[in-house]
């Protein structure tokens, strides 16, 4: 079965399509002969390892970490189990907008609440860390659902303050930051002791992501055997991925300012078009800070499983909030941690824009989205 042609792909936040100079950089790579194994010792493998450390190079510069604390594994997913199950701490609180795979990493952990938009509560924090020993703190950098923007560098003082530990999820950062944060990607003025990057979120491929350790943090590794990644991630390094991954760093780094304002002008102009259109609309996190590209609307009475459809028959590819288990679509976590009920909670969906994203995907959206939204609420 033929899949049907991407018209309009508006989930970003999902998998962003592979940027142009990745794509060369891979089909670069996949036509060469001579890839080795890059912990061979021989020229070639020499050479897989020189484009291995220049990937690594790539990639630390993009949040300002030293190559030598990048260890590259699968994915982001991988990436946070390695720090919630590697630290040693007994004790670990995660906002409770955290992403499942850092939720399902420590089923043990302690959520720490967010307020109607969406913003980690520091006074919980503060008061969850007062008097008890040093606990580990994953705080996200930006929501995948709403693209709601964590507070991490306040939450990082507050963590340092009681001796513990501050990992940030940064999938969603790189290349959807507004101007005024654009420094949000940055080890240091994070204040994170560690950090997960992923790069198909990024226009790298699918399979690879990153762990970033501050220096002198250390963490038992979760995956063992050859001695890997300095010893952090056994298995032979992927190379072809790691080679995909640092050119998306590389784009995202040259391309970002001039495309995060791109972004900003089509999200605020299809926001404003929609509320307008449809006055029942709700944007969710409208107040709070957020990334350049991504809006979650909730339209009552319809839900989200719904609007995914009709869009994707129109050739419009969004998702819902929430995740779809035995095809029945449950409430977005997310939003009902930020107070909505069940039902509101069922009726958003999540429209990410990225790199690709033209004017004419955004109008494309509203001529499918608007006419049914209004029947429906009719
Ligand atoms: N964290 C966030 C915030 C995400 O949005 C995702 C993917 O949806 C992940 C982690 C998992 O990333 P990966 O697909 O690289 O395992």
């Amino acid at each position: 079965m033929s899949l049907p042609a991407i018209s309009t792909y508006l989930d970003h936040n999902a998998t962003s399509p592979l940027r142009p100079r990745v794509r060369e950089a891979l089909t670069d790579l996949l036509g060469r002969e001579d890839v080795a194994n890059p912990s061979s010792v021989h020229g070639d493998g020499r050479a897989a390892r020189a484009l291995l450390e220049d990937a690594r190079e790539s990639v630390a510069a993009l949040i300002g970490a030293a190559a030598s604390r990048v260890i590259f594994c699968s994915g982001a997913t991988e990436a946070n189990n390695a720090v919630l199950r590697g630290t040693g701490h007994h004790r670990v609180l995660v906002s409770a907008v955290e992403h499942p795979c850092v939720l399902k990493a420590r089923p043990d952990a302690d959520p720490l609440p967010v307020d109607r938009r969406g913003v980690l509560d520091l006074d919980a924090l503060d008061r969850a860390l007062a008097g008890r020993p040093p606990a580990l703190v994953a705080v996200m950098l930006a929501n995948n659902e709403t693209g709601v923007r964590q507070p991490v560098p306040e939450a990082a003082a507050l963590v340092h303050a009681a001796g513990g530990w501050l990992h940030v999820d940064a999938v969603q950062g790189p290349g959807r930051l507004p101007h005024d944060a654009a420094d949000m990607l940055d080890l240091t003025a994070l204040g994170a002791d560690s950090l997960a990057l992923s790069a198909h979120k990024m226009g790298g491929p699918a399979g690879i992501g990153a762990l970033v350790l501050a220096p002198e943090r250390e963490i038992t590794p979760l995956v063992r055997g050859g001695g890997q990644e300095r010893g952090y991630r056994g298995g032979t390094e992927n190379l072809l991925g790691a080679v995909g991954f640092g050119a998306a760093a590389r784009s995202v780094a040259t391309d970002s300012p001039a495309e995060v304002h791109r972004l900003i002008t089509l999200r605020t102009t299809l926001e404003d078009t929609l509320c307008a259109a449809v006055p029942g609309a709700v944007i969710h996190g409208a107040d709070a800070p957020r990334l350049a590209n991504t809006i979650c609307v909730g339209l009552p009475g319809v839900t989200a499983e719904r609007q995914v459809m009709v869009l994707d028959m129109a050739g419009v590819r969004v998702s819902a909030g929430s995740a779809c288990s035995s095809g029945t679509i449950a409430p977005s976590a997310v939003l009902k941690a930020m107070g909505l009920s069940d039902t509101a909670a069922r009726e958003a969906i999540r429209i990410s824009l990225g790199w690709s994203t033209t004017e004419a995907d955004t109008a494309r959206f509203l001529d499918a989205w608007v006419p049914f939204a209004r029947r429906a609420a009719a």
